[in-house]
């Protein structure tokens, strides 16, 4: 039978970074098992080609929803990774590592989880182009573009009427504030994505005590005598088996970590029961508390060029395609979304609820059908697009039946509670007011979607529930607390009342940051990596 050290059940954002410092020492033998395939691909690494991954198949998983109330029945596309990197490599590489105050919430029922220990990690992690300071990080593994030149001429105007609108400019989100309107430092290096497979795990993958296969699906953990000691996979029709003689560490992501627990018989009671499997450990929550980030775009005709010009046309394709090859610049080279900025709803809030981001660009976004980023409007189209940072509608993972083939239920509960509907509805207004600045308003043709015609606050509210959809951060699923009463991992990520196996990844979050989900994933990767490490000696 196969044996190893530690199983990794994934190569996601989470998985890279623990396959790395797992095997950095060199005295443990770790195997990455990844359902997905290998990362060599022009459109992974192509930063525009985001668009092309979207709807891919053979790079993502295309999760759907159920159909949403709070999206007026909706079902909503849910793209992640299914490839080395897991969705590391296929998202819009904008780095932001959340508010302090976030991690210091995960801290208080959590030792270790504070800001200061995060902030340490994240140094340790990060190669900052900007150079380090008290904030940043640099010579990590981790390269972070400060993303400072190339950007499209209206970024400039976006930034002033910030500005003019009340919301000053911010050098560094991941800074001393977060408050504030800025460029966004990007996973990209060198014009290529930066994925943590890039970073982490092809780097790792020269050790000979890392073994990474793909195309593996594991399909539930073997647990004996109330210990996880090894899992059980699915690669080219066959069915294997896999021993772990130390730890077995769940990285599959919000969506599949919870999953594979409850078809390892750990989860809700009762659901378990319903599909005939046996319960090892009930613990309600494994699937539970599920937070995502709920966005939508603004767009408007303008009177300048944007990037709707350049890569509309087939010489203008011509020319990007030019730039980049031959120069590694143009819009090719860069995400979608080149700028941004936090904001808050009311100010007697004592940190941003919501996040902005700016594209030279637009484009219809429609729920079904392929999502067509890399066609753009046929006018000079500009969005901004905004989402909340701290959503208090829960949502929940739950197997659709036991073969862990087949998708889960994913109940996203989008705009279910108030609060999150009267904060949407205090930023849509906010958008406008930045649009109508003079920065901004001389060069506007007309507002586009929604449309002048939306105007009241039952229209506004209408129009998000029918245009919104994720911003791709779900999280928390397995999160981390004290006892099982409320939480899946304690603060070693272990799962609690099961040896030997951890969730290392974005499900482990115990509350969704206000912020992109990659860096804190990551983050989870290494804090988690020194964990059982810790444990092994
Ligand atoms: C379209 C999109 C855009 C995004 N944009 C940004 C952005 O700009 N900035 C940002 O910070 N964040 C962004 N995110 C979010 C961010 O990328 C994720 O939060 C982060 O990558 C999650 O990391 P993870 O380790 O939890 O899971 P993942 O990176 O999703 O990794 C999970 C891995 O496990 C594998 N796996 C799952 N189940 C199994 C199984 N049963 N057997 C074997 N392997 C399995 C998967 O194939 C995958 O490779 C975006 C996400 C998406 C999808």
């Amino acid at each position: 039978m196969d044996e190893t050290d530690y199983i990794i059940v994934g190569a996601g954002s989470a998985g890279c970074v623990l396959a790395d410092r797992l095997t950095a020492s060199g005295k443990h033998r770790v195997t990455v098992l990844e359902a997905g395939g290998t990362d060599r691909r022009f459109y992974v690494h192509l930063p525009l080609g985001y668009g092309k991954l979207f709807y891919d198949p053979a790079v993502n998983w295309l999760y759907k929803t159920e159909p949403d109330p709070g999206l007026n029945g909706a079902r909503d596309h849910w793209p992640r990774g299914k490839v080395l990197g897991g969705s590391s490599s296929i998202n819009a590489m904008v780095y932001i590592r959340g508010h302090q105050q976030d991690y210091e919430d995960w801290g208080r029922d959590n030792p270790g989880w504070g800001w200061e220990d995060c902030l340490r990690a994240y140094k340790a992690m990060e190669d900052n182009e900007a150079g380090g300071d008290a904030w940043r990080g640099k010579g990590g593994p981790l390269f972070i573009s400060a993303n400072r030149s190339g950007l499209h001429p209206l970024v400039a105007k976006y930034l002033a009427a910030c500005e003019q609108a009340g919301l000053p400019q911010n050098p560094d989100f991941n800074g001393l504030r977060q408050e504030g309107a800025g460029v966004y430092q990007m996973t990209i290096k060198s014009a290529r994505r930066n994925s943590a497979a890039r970073a982490f795990l092809r780097p790792a993958m020269k050790r000979a005590n890392l073994r990474v296969v793909t195309g593996a699906m594991v399909t539930r953990v073997v647990i004996e005598g109330g210990r996880a000691v090894g899992v059980e996979y699915r690669r080219g029709g066959e069915t294997r088996v896999m021993r772990a003689k130390a730890e077995v560490i769940l990285a599959g992501g919000a969506i599949n970590s919870p999953q594979l627990l409850q078809l390892s018989g750990i989860g809700p009671g009762g659901l378990l029961q319903s599909l005939g499997i046996p319960v090892v450990r009930e613990n309600a929550n494994v699937g539970d508390h599920l937070s995502d980030h709920q966005g939508i775009n603004y767009t408007w005709a303008m009177k300048v060029p944007t990037y709707n010009d350049e890569l509309r046309p087939w010489w203008g394709k011509l020319r990007a395609g030019m730039q980049y090859f031959l120069g590694g610049g143009g819009p090719l080279a860069k995400s979608i979304n080149h700028a941004g900025g936090f904001f808050r709803t009311r100010p007697d809030m004592d940190r941003p609820n919501m996040q902005l981001y700016f594209q030279a660009f637009s484009t219809l976004i429609p729920r079904e059908g392929e999502r067509p980023l890399l066609t753009p409007d046929p006018w000079s189209g500009l969005s901004i697009g905004l989402s909340n940072c701290r959503p208090t509608s829960r949502g929940h993972i739950r197997l659709r039946t036991a073969r862990a083939e087949d998708h889960p239920v994913i109940t996203a509960n989008a705009f279910s509670t108030n609060n999150d509907v009267e904060e949407m509805l205090a930023a849509v207004k906010f958008l406008r007011k930045i649009a109508a600045q003079p920065g901004l308003a001389p060069l506007v043709k007309e507002e586009l979607r929604p449309g002048p015609q939306i105007a009241t606050d039952e229209e506004l509210i209408n129009d998000f529930r029918s245009r919104s959809g994720t911003v791709y951060h779900p999280s928390c699923t397995c999160r981390m607390g004290p006892d099982s009463g409320s939480s899946v991992v304690d603060a070693g990520l272990r799962v609690h009342g099961v040896g030997g196996l951890r969730v290392i990844d974005a499900s482990a979050f115990p509350n969704i940051i206000a912020g992109n989900t990659n860096a804190p994933a990551m983050l989870m990767g290494w804090k988690g990596a020194e964990q059982v490490l810790a444990d092994a000696r």
